[in-house]
């Protein structure tokens, strides 16, 4: 059972100066679910559009970020909730932390850098519930001791706290309310790969002790593969592929996800890994068709004149790309011939 159904979501950054309007088209026409109790991950190079479409999905965008078009349907066990026709602030924020949670990029922007972490906690759960002060106490050291984190953590300021243990107290923070769906905005960015690990290790349990349902966005492929069920890649603000993992890392169908995977390091392979050419587009004016055609080596006539769709290629698996509709015509006339 679905409890997310986006479809297709328009966010752009609109911004007004000297008379003229300018759109960063970030997020444009994406469509995707999110199954109960699945991490569904989301990857693709830094400004594709990824952290936008948390934002847009979780309620916080916020001007000059405008949600033009589309759904986010959130389904908490049979309520269903549109969570962009939600006008009224308050109603969004009673959401927020208590059924949607946002760990979001960087933990000091989470913690006030003159409170203790006490503090950071009573501002969260007093939101939300009316607490007597044990009870505060039981259900944070039992949140704490289930993650496997110190109380006297509670007593510290951030920075007295490692960057790696600032961004655990930010999971445990997010995660305090038991959510039913949490989002993670790179979690793992500028951690050590052994700091990394244990965020990991982190996420895997409150996976397990809470059965929260997980959106991890990072463009760090490795992390995708040790914790996604479900994979989507995005480029230049749309989804060009998605299945599963286990697929998408054996058989990636679309050209820039067989180019990222290209790009990773290989256990005994010491050849020089392959990039990506170019960079990516500018996303005020991105390429006509296929955003992808300036940099593709498989590019037609067609990926210039029209947008592909994505198109179910395999159980679960879908591609935005022409090669595929190419190869489902020749299909159909060997069938037919
Ligand atoms: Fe390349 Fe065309 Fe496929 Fe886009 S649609 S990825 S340009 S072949």
């Amino acid at each position: 059972m679905a409890i997310l159904e986006v479809k297709d979501l328009q966010a752009y950054y609109i911004t007004h100066k000297y008379g003229r309007s300018t759109s960063v088209k970030a997020v444009d026409g994406v469509s995707f679910q999110v199954e109960k109790d699945e991490i569904y991950g989301i990857a693709g190079e830094s400004g594709c559009g990824k952290s936008t479409l948390l934002k847009a999905i979780s309620g916080l965008a916020k001007p000059p970020l405008e949600i033009l078009a589309g759904e986010v349907t959130y389904n908490f066990d049979g309520e269903r909730l549109d969570i962009l026709a939600l006008n009224d602030e308050k109603q969004r924020r009673k959401l927020r932390g208590a059924r949607i949670s946002l760990i979001p990029q960087g933990s000091m922007s989470v913690l006030n850098p003159v409170r203790r972490i006490r503090k950071s906690f009573e501002d969260i759960i007093r939101a939300h519930l009316d607490v007597s002060a044990e009870e505060f106490e039981e259900m944070v050291r039992k949140h704490l001791d289930a993650l496997g984190l110190d109380w006297t953590v509670m007593h510290t300021y951030p920075h007295q706290l490692s960057g790696g243990m600032r961004q655990r107290i930010t999971i445990a923070l997010s995660t305090i309310l038991k959510p039913d769906i949490v989002f993670a905005d790179e979690p793992t960015t500028a951690l050590d790969v052994v700091v990394q690990r244990g965020v990991v290790q982190l996420i895997r349990k409150i996976k397990e002790e809470q059965r929260s349902t997980l959106v991890l966005v990072t463009h760090d492929l490795s992390i995708h593969a040790k914790l996604c069920d479900r994979l989507a890649v995005m480029y230049a603000g749309k989804i060009v592929e998605e299945g599963e993992v286990e697929s998408i890392f054996s058989t990636p169908r679309h050209p820039y996800t067989r180019m990222l995977l290209n790009s990773l390091p290989k256990l005994g392979d010491s050849s020089a890994r392959s990039s990506a050419p170019g960079a990516p587009p500018s996303l005020v004016n991105p390429p006509s068709g296929c955003r992808f055609h300036p940099r593709c080596p498989h590019s037609m006539e067609l990926c210039r004149l029209e947008v592909p769709e994505l198109l179910e290629v395999g159980s679960g698996h879908r591609v935005a790309c022409f090669l595929e509709r190419r190869g489902a015509d020749a299909q159909r006339q060997a069938v037919g011939s």
